[in-house]
């Protein structure tokens, strides 16, 4: 039964036999405050059923079906974690090397989130250096249009500069969240697809 195109639908009945090579680890970077743990709770709870996987405390399995075609991704929202600790560096580190994918998300309401998106994207880009990793700059909370520092402009400009795509989201109103995830999944398979060719 072919799927709505775009849809979060997950029956994975259909495609058990070969689907296993098709999953990838999302890692979200971001300042404290601006919506990480907001989206990745939107990623993991927008189906009803039981068909998504807790991982552990702060990671999210779920299988979306975009253009007709399954993608499973793994959500990684553990970017903060431990950071009491003094081994937070080490927790940094891991989150630096193990994502297929990334979203650097910052709040438009918060100039000093964006200027850490910059320098997470310069860091990202020193430690995966000859790798082409998706990357995807995140302007969360568009709703709060009174409180906003950063224009869509700005985001957009940044975005080119780092070689990445822009999407602004509003975790509070589901806006573009889907979006998002979609466009993760479309920047992996343009990489995969042109590996193959
Ligand atoms: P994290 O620290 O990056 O994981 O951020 P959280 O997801 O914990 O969100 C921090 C605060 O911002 C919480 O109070 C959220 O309710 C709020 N928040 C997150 N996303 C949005 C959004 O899109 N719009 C608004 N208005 N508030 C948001
Ligand atoms: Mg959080």
């Amino acid at each position: 039964t072919p799927q709505p195109r775009g849809s979060w639908s997950s029956d994975s009945a259909e495609s058990d036999t070969s689907e296993a090579d098709c999953l990838y680890r999302v890692v979200l970077l971001g300042d404290p405050g601006v919506g990480k743990s907001s989206l990745a709770n939107i990623f993991a709870g927008i189906q009803e059923k039981d068909s998504s996987d807790h991982l552990g405390e702060d990671t999210y399995e779920r299988t979306l079906t975009v253009d007709g075609e399954e993608t499973t991704l793994i959500v990684m929202d553990t970017w903060e974690a431990e950071k009491q600790e003094e081994d937070e560096n080490w927790v940094q580190e891991y989150c630096m090397q193990v994502g297929n994918a990334y979203a650097i998300v910052y709040s438009i309401t918060d100039r000093s989130s964006f200027d850490s998106a910059s320098e997470l994207r310069i860091q990202l880009r020193r430690t995966r250096q000859a790798e082409n990793i998706p990357i995807i700059l995140v302007g969360n909370k568009s709703d709060l249009v009174r409180c906003r520092e950063v224009s869509v402009e700005e985001g957009r400009a940044c975005a080119v500069v780092f070689d990445c795509k822009f999407i602004e989201t509003s975790a509070s109103l589901h806006h573009n969240v889907q979006e998002l995830f979609e466009g993760i999944v479309r920047q992996i398979r343009l990489r995969r697809d042109s590996k193959e060719t």
